[in-house]
């Protein structure tokens, strides 16, 4: 049963081969006899799962469908989750129950999914290993000793070991597709303002966007539309309207324009990762897909632009947790300035104060024009670079990380070494594009993705060219050995 996918329950479901709290019992139990080894909850929410799943099997009884009816899934522990414990993955958050539904939550709840729990994430969003969090390390399916990416390294790690068939998560620089290609599974970050990040924490929020973490597009595509769509609570959340994605998954590739920037190929990038993207371009040409070398000039800056970005953002996003209002607080404090003090050197991990230093010094008077007004410079440049690629071709297509997942621990004296893993995914969220990654081979045994991107709202086209792909290979559908 746990090896079902999204699209297999909605269709079990709907012909009444199972219940979906039978399934959300299997699922429940899998979680719990599997998950010591993986770490990848931070809650477990039984009792509302079980509710949930009674009630949608309630409303089938009554006559309604819906692909999310009765589906199980779990969030990343960062979007609100009213009356449950929201952490961020951070000990500042440990005792903080959400006093509201994130729009997220609120969207899949009232389409019937059921909430199998919160799953574990780095620190405040802020990794690409999933180290950083408060509650452990969460390890990577594929292979124990190794990381399962981050920061949505514990909805991966989850949906990759089937212990239940997709999960939400948020991508400010690459959390949705880098933990994705990591652990062989399909991710896809929207368009800035595609889904709404009312009750979802912030990190860097003008970077920050929820999405869907699964096995196949299709089941992308079905979690997504339970999650997109206008939402008056967010501020930057765009009144578009929401497209079928499932309507155009099977639409034909013939004439599909794929542009390759020649810069991905560059000397950081494992030449065995280069040949396996080079197999799946073959794959789409023999689809119907035109290949089009391009160039992305301004990719090289992406980096230094972003980390200066996001931790600028950052430092002021959490300046809220001052251990007055929420969160965690010191004890005893001699007066208010050592109750900030300690309350913040206790309550965050050494990642989160070294980004609110970083961003904090950045925004300073005096730094300000030479690092973050230059940083928006260069981000305009990124996303010039994308408008005039996007003239000549329909989709961009890459390898979503330079490297495959590296062991539990190897970047941890090295913040910079991390950072850089991040080179062909950050761009994205600094042009506020749709980016996909999905499942391309594998490396020493270790997954592999492949990344496209896409137009501003052309989620379904990338869904639609990962659909195809994925009904020409069978990548996305092996398990890791002892799931
Ligand atoms: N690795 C990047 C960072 O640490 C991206 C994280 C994310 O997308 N949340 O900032």
């Amino acid at each position: 049963m746990h090896q079902m996918t999204l699209a297999e329950i909605a269709r079990g479901l709907a012909d009444k081969k199972f219940s979906s709290e039978e399934l959300t019992k299997v699922l429940l139990a899998r979680i719990t006899q599997l998950d010591p080894q993986l770490n990848s909850f931070i809650s477990l929410t039984e009792e509302l799962a079980l509710e949930q799943a009674k009630a949608a099997d309630a409303r089938r009884a009554n006559g309604e469908s819906g692909a999310l009816l009765g589906a199980p899934i779990a969030h990343k522990d960062l979007f609100c989750t009213q009356g449950i414990r929201t952490s961020c993955g951070s000990k500042m958050l440990d005792n903080f129950k959400a006093p509201y539904d994130a729009t997220v939550v609120a969207k899949l709840a009232a389409a019937g999914a059921v909430t199998l729990g919160k799953t574990n994430m780095d620190e405040f969003a802020m990794g690409s290993a999933n180290e950083s969090s408060w509650y452990g390390a969460v390890k990577n399916p594929w292979n124990l000793e190794h990381v399962p990416g981050g920061s949505s390294g514990g909805s991966a790690a989850a949906v990759a070991a089937r212990l239940l068939p997709a999960a939400t998560a948020t991508d400010t620089g690459g959390s949705i597709r880098q933990p994705a290609a990591f652990t062989n599974l399909t991710g896809l970050k929207p368009t800035y303002g595609r889904v709404s990040r009312w009750g979802m924490i912030a990190y860097a929020s003008s970077l920050d966007q929820g999405g869907p973490l699964a096995r196949t597009a299709e089941d992308c595509a079905i979690l997504l539309q339970g999650m997109a769509g206008f939402d008056q609570n967010d501020s930057t959340s765009i009144d578009e309207p929401v497209p079928d994605y499932s309507a155009s998954l099977g639409d034909s590739l013939q004439g599909l324009r794929i542009g390759v920037p020649k810069e991905y190929f560059s000397a950081g990038l494992d030449p065995r990762i280069a040949e396996l993207i080079q197999n799946s371009i073959q794959q789409l040409q023999k689809l119907g897909a035109v290949i089009k070398e391009i160039s992305l000039p301004n990719m090289q800056h992406a980096i230094p632009a972003y980390y200066v970005i996001a931790p600028a953002e950052a430092s002021s996003n959490l300046s809220r947790f001052d251990g007055v209002r929420f969160g965690h607080r010191c004890e005893n404090p001699a007066n208010l300035i050592d109750l900030y003090k300690r309350s913040r050197g206790e309550g965050f991990g050494a990642e989160v104060q070294r980004r609110i230093m970083v961003g904090a010094y950045a925004l300073s008077a005096g730094y300000y024009d030479a690092y973050y007004l230059k940083a928006q410079k260069i981000r305009r440049l990124v996303k010039n670079d994308f408008m005039a690629a996007f003239n000549e071709v329909d989709v961009i297509l890459g390898p979503t990380t330079p490297n495959p997942a590296w062991k539990l621990g190897a970047k941890n004296s090295d913040p910079v070494a991390a950072y850089l893993e991040d080179v062909y995914t950050i761009t994205a969220n600094l042009a506020g594009l749709p980016g996909l990654s999905m499942p391309a081979g594998f490396v020493d045994g270790l997954p592999v993705g492949v990344q496209l991107l896409a137009p501003y709202f052309q989620e379904g086209r990338l869904l639609n060219v990962a659909h195809q792909y994925q009904l020409n290979t069978d990548w996305h559908t092996r398990t890791p050995t002892g799931f």
